[in-house]
């Protein structure tokens, strides 16, 4: 489904060039779910970003079935770490959940069921109408997850996404995550630094 081959990606040039992934290739088939682990900074978001079109690499490349990737492809979704960054705090959860089914140009009626039913599948019912602000870090990520799921996306690309919230809450989120890919059949992509936590989902 998603081929990663001989990936190499260089910030910068010259002296102050940064090697931040190397010689990296991989496959992930349908309906996997593929952790990558490696400490901070040794090129994971790096690697998300490539694999997501939001950066091109500077050698080797991505395939998506037959497609190169080149730029955000249409079935893929990315949930970022930084949860109180990536969610718009003057929309409400409801208008950050519908914010990227524009592009699918849905009827009302089936654009709202979908939101709702995305708010539902992460246990926020109810919330709807409150602001990220006025949410706890482990529900502002959920809401995050929500925004990704009701887009409906064949691939989900996961930024350590629980490295912010308290140990509890993470065992829950960690929880969720394997019940939502059993639930939407989605193949997801989870990057962290935390060993149990890639051991536990995968
Ligand atoms: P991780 O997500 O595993 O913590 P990153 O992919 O964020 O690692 O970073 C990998 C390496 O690339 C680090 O050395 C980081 O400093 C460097 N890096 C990341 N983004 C940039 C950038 N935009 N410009 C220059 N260097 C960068
Ligand atoms: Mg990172």
């Amino acid at each position: 489904m998603l081929r990663v081959e001989h990936l190499n990606k260089v910030y910068g040039e010259g002296d102050g060039a940064v090697e931040a992934i190397g010689d990296l290739s991989f496959e992930i088939d349908p309906g996997e779910l593929v952790c990558v682990v490696g400490p901070s900074g040794c090129g994971k978001t790096t690697l998300l970003k490539c694999m997501s079109g939001l950066l091109p690499p500077s050698g080797g490349e991505v395939r998506l079935g037959d497609v190169r990737v080149s730029g955000p492809p249409e079935q893929m979704a990315l949930v970022f770490q930084e949860y109180s960054r990536s969610l718009f705090p003057w929309m409400t959860v409801r208008q950050n959940v519908a914010f990227p089914l524009r592009r699918r140009k849905l009827p009302k009626e089936q654009a709202r069921r979908t939101v709702d039913d995305a708010i539902d599948s992460v246990a926020l019912t109810g919330f709807g109408d409150h602001y990220p602000w006025q949410l706890s870090g482990g529900m502002q990520q959920r809401v995050a997850i929500a925004r990704a799921l009701a887009y409906k996306p064949e691939i989900l690309l996961m930024d350590e996404p629980f490295a912010s919230v308290d140990a509890q809450t993470r065992a829950d989120l960690e929880d969720l995550v394997l019940d939502l890919r059993r639930r939407y059949d989605v193949t997801i992509v989870f990057v962290t630094h935390d060993i149990d936590e890639a051991v536990y989902l995968s």
